[in-house]
């Protein structure tokens, strides 16, 4: 990967609250004008990377170069550059013009300021006579949150960092959030990294998936967890028993603690089961969702085995010859010995 293309590489990074680790990242880097995915279960350390990413915050340990730079919390090099859009979006006690135009005031950048904030919220699908004069406290929930993204979009950031941003707004500014962050990246090449539940969202633009759990960033592309407590089941293997009665083996060299990963590729889908071998996990259940992943042409499956749900990426022939669709009831198949524990 050639040094220039990088905007961001990580090295040793460690942060901790008190005397809590929650991130552990050895390396990680990120290209420029790429899309990154973040997805993990809450807590798992999303906004926290994202706050280190957005030199908001100085990880315990290790350090973050910015275009091949060490760079640092507030360092004016990066201010404006790197901009970070949260859930409930923070807005300036005043207009939405003013919230618009501020970072531009900032930088004394006055030119053409009415037409830039009138394009700004024209990127988020809102009119100027209608919402420029607006106060802050009256906009809705959605409106605040595009009100900010366009307050982000009108600085050109070369990065634009996105934690949740459309997990609390209403489906039409969800669209618009979508749509607006794809233009930074279309329209000026900007980076974009995005933590979201929205996994359809995250793999139809994303370039690269990463995910995350209790801090670790385990993999690229979505694998599935399984999270403890698990149960002896023989002497060779231990279980994990789900509210339905189906158990799920595994073998189990490392403590009952650890959690569990199975990866896509070790998992085959089926509609009968075979003659039951001891290590191969038979689990039935139904396909949840299915969508395209735009990089590969695969189709993203999500199968719910009762109340946990696996991620499988199925080929457009595999889909056909098993008449694969959503609500189908299907048997998923691994052996027990597939598993990694982290
Ligand atoms: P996510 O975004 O994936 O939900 P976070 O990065 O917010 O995860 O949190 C990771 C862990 O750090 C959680 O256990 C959370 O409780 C803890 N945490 C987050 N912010 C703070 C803080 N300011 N002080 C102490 N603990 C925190």
């Amino acid at each position: 990967m050639n040094k220039k293309t990088l905007a961001y590489h990580l090295k040793d990074i460690q942060h901790f609250y008190g005397n809590t680790k929650v991130l552990d990242i050895d390396d990680l880097k990120i290209q420029k004008g790429s899309i990154t995915g973040l997805i993990g279960p809450n807590g798992s350390g999303k906004s926290t990377l994202l706050k280190l990413l957005a030199f908001a915050q100085k990880p315990t340990c290790g350090h973050i170069l910015y275009n091949g730079q060490k760079e640092f919390p507030f360092s004016p090099t990066i201010r404006s550059k790197v901009t970070l859009l949260t859930q409930k979006p923070y807005l300036l006690k005043r207009n939405v013009f003013e919230n618009i135009a501020y970072g531009l005031n900032i930088r004394k950048d006055k030119r053409h300021l009415k037409e830039k904030v009138k394009k700004a919220l024209r990127t988020v699908g809102l009119n100027f006579e209608v919402f420029a004069h607006r106060k802050w406290h009256e906009l809705s929930g959605g409106e605040a949150q595009r009100v900010a993204m366009a307050a982000r979009l009108i600085l050109k950031p070369e990065v634009l960092l996105l934690d949740e941003p459309i997990a609390s707004v209403d489906t039409k500014s969800a669209k618009l959030i979508r749509e607006a962050s794809l233009k930074a990246r279309d329209n000026w090449g900007a980076t974009l990294v995005i933590a979201s539940h929205d996994l359809q969202w995250l793999y139809s633009i994303s370039d690269m998936q990463l995910s995350i759990f209790k801090g670790n960033i385990f993999s690229t592309g979505m694998e599935n967890i399984i999270t403890p407590p698990f149960e002896k089941y023989n002497k060779d293997l231990i279980a994990k028993k789900l509210t339905d009665g189906q158990i799920i083996k595994l073998k189990s060299p490392s403590p009952k603690t650890n959690t569990a990963i199975i990866r896509k590729k070790s998992i085959s889908i089926d509609l009968e089961t075979q003659k039951d071998l001891n290590i191969l996990n038979q689990l039935h259940g139904h396909i949840a969702s299915m969508l395209l992943e735009k990089k590969t042409g695969y189709i993203m499956s999500a199968i719910s085995i009762h109340d946990m749900s696996f991620i499988l990426r199925l080929t457009p022939d595999q889909i056909s010859t098993l008449d694969l669709y959503p609500g189908k009831k299907v048997i998923l198949k691994f052996q027990a010995n597939d598993v990694e524990w982290i």
